[in-house]
């Protein structure tokens, strides 16, 4: 079986990642990657579904025992993807999807130059702090935090693979799997397929 796809997806916080990924995995040919955190869940978040919820002894544990494909530290909280799960689902042939932030993602691309990552912009800052107040789930410290954390992760848009400006939700979500089936189809991804058009498999 051919292995699946590993896509990192990242944004600054606000430019509707989460909306995004549950579009994408709704069809089911994705599995999205659930990350470790010590920070606090946020009012309806549960365990194992949206994150592990971890201390940072557990965390700091995790680490010590090379359970991370990637971790970094956020706003103040650690964030890691557990490896074992990615591994799985790249297996069984499923595209895996980790939301993660840029310096999670640059050490994916480093450990598996074969990942396509892609950044979720917002339109403009403008819209990107009314989201972020409108969510109403951050306190205007930790918003402000995220804002000026934002403007740092734009000037980063160079090095992804992909940009995609999430204006519009349904579009963002064809934008990212035409890019993954564009992806797919790249023949340095499709090696021995003469073989197999041949028949001499
Ligand atoms: P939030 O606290 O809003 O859920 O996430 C904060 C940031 O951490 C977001 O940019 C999100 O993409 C990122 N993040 C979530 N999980 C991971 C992870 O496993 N690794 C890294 N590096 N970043 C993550």
């Amino acid at each position: 079986m051919d292995k699946g796809l590993l896509i990192v997806v990242s944004g600054p916080s606000g430019a509707g990642k989460g909306t995004v990924m549950n579009k994408l995995i709704a069809g089911g040919d994705y599995a999205l990657s659930v990350s470790a955190t010590t920070r606090s869940p946020r009012e309806g978040e549960q365990d194992g579904i949206n994150y592990f919820f971890k201390t940072r002894e557990e965390f700091e544990k995790m680490i010590a025992d090379n359970e991370f494909l990637e971790y970094a530290r956020f706003c103040g909280n650690y964030y890691g993807t557990p490896l074992s799960y990615v591994n799985q689902k790249l297996d069984e042939g499923k595209n895996v999807i980790l939301e993660i932030e840029v310096k999670g993602a640059f050490q994916v691309k480093e450990k598996c130059p074969e990942a396509v990552l892609i950044f979720l912009a917002p339109p403009s800052m403008k819209e990107l702090e009314e989201r972020l107040v409108g969510r109403g789930t951050e306190s205007p410290e930790v918003i402000a935090e995220r804002l000026a954390r934002a403007m740092e992760e734009l000037d980063l848009i160079d090095d992804y693979d992909y940009v995609v400006i999430n204006d519009d939700v349904d579009e963002a979500v064809a934008d990212i799997r035409s890019i993954v089936k564009a992806e797919q189809r790249r023949a340095a991804r499709n090696i021995g397929i003469n073989k197999k058009i041949k028949g001499v498999d």
